[in-house]
């Protein structure tokens, strides 16, 4: 009862800290301006409103269409070649949907939350509050709050370093100081607790797995063969950074924040690219986080980020269920036999490697130096009853 209560007030700090970072980012030098809607409920029941979602709906419905094509094409090649259906059922069993049930650690309930909460605010905030930012905006994925003038949110200027730099040097300084301390603070826990997309992926494998439809789980070629992705987005990201184009014609997140919001945009290829998003997020859990420029950039920083995965080698027993479970597919916090800081720069801070870990303390988050979620034996044995002279699952 006393660790569970420690896990709950650590994580409302967290949140607090998230809260205040995020807000002492936002507040010293935006301006808010009126809404030309003085409620939410005045826009989104308009009949604009729901014109602007059909691109979105659209771009659901295609995707419905790719997964159900994707899974009848499966199943037709496991019908013709007894090789590929024993290769499936072997690869599909070490997904991370398949693990065994138990009890919701309160980390990750208060991960959801968080997710839930932060994407709600990013994406309706500015119409609830009635409130637009005349100025720099909300960080990463926030372009709904500049309801009129979504080239100045502030990851426009990040993908746009060029505009930036016409900017008065205490706004320039504040930006870059601000986006450097938020990261380190966060690091990539911004991408398991407070990103938008992040959610949208981790939806389409909540939704996956209560379809009872396999997973597909990537192995080291498979993900070898995602790097050349990563670094082209990279490549896309920073060379339009300085060569002056727009990387927001890229972003999937054009296609699902501003829309949901009652923004029409441009769609371009980010339509396109959020239809591969959800289709690969509901295969593969954070399919597009594997190649996402903003996570690796974010990652970067990962050295001097508070939040951290230790280790407890003489605990680890190398079974390798943290691997199994791992989104980002990170080898090391298995393979690891001397060093307790397992932090890689691809950790999103998601905790799944903790929650699979069948030893007790052999895995731990940390937030500056305190646990906050740590891998316990009796949570694993809590999916498991008695049959007879050996566990199976509940
Ligand atoms: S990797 Fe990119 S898409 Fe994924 S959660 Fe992080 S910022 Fe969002
Ligand atoms: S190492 Fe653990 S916390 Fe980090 S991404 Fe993998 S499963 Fe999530
Ligand atoms: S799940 Fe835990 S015990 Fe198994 S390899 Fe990973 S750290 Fe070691």
């Amino acid at each position: 009862m006393r660790a569970r209560k420690r896990i709950i007030i650590t994580s409302i700090v967290c949140i607090a800290l998230a809260a205040l970072a995020y807000f002492a980012w936002l507040f010293p030098f935006y301006e808010f301006e009126t809404n030309d809607y003085t409620t939410s409920l005045e826009k989104l029941r308009s009949v604009d409103y729901l014109n602007t979602l059909v691109p979105l709906l659209i771009i659901i419905a295609l995707s419905a269409v790719g997964i159900a094509l994707c899974v009848w094409l499966r199943k037709l090649m496991a019908k013709t070649d007894k090789r590929y259906s024993r290769f499936a059922d072997v690869r599909t069993s070490r997904t991370t949907g398949n693990a065994p049930k138990q009890k919701p650690a309160v980390f990750m309930i208060v991960r959801w939350i968080v997710m839930i909460v932060f994407s709600f605010v990013m994406i309706w905030g500015g119409l609830i509050f009635g409130l637009r930012m005349s100025s720099i905006s909300i960080p990463i994925l926030s372009c709904p709050w500049n309801t009129e003038q979504m080239t100045e949110s502030s990851c426009y200027y990040l993908s746009h370093l060029n505009e930036l730099f016409e900017l008065p040097i205490k706004s320039i300084l504040i930006f870059m100081g601000s986006t450097i301390g938020f990261t380190i603070l966060l690091g990539r826990a911004i991408c398991g607790f407070l990103c938008p997309m992040g959610l949208v992926q981790d939806i389409m494998d909540k939704i996956r797995q209560k379809t009872k439809i396999e997973g597909i789980a990537m192995n080291e070629k498979m993900y070898g063969a995602l790097t050349p992705v990563k670094w082209c987005m990279v490549l896309i990201f920073v060379g339009l950074c300085f060569a002056g184009g727009n990387f927001c014609n890229f972003c999937p997140a054009v296609a699902v924040s501003p829309i949901l919001a009652g923004i029409s945009t441009s769609l371009y290829v980010s339509g396109f690219l959020m239809i591969l998003v959800l289709m690969g997020g509901f295969f593969k859990r954070r399919l597009f986080c594997t190649v996402c420029p903003l996570g690796y950039l974010m990652g970067l920083l990962h050295k001097i980020s508070l939040f951290r995965i230790k280790k407890d080698c003489q605990a680890c027993t190398e079974c390798g269920a943290c691997y199994e479970a791992c989104p980002m597919g990170i080898k090391m916090i298995y393979t690891e036999r001397g060093k307790a800081d397992v932090t890689d720069a691809n950790c999103i801070m998601c905790g799944e490697c903790v929650r699979c870990c069948p030893e007790n303390n052999a895995l731990s988050v940390t937030f500056a130096g305190a646990k906050i979620y740590t891998s316990s034996r009796e949570k694993i044995m809590s999916g498991y009853k008695r049959g007879g002279n050996h566990y199976v699952r509940k």
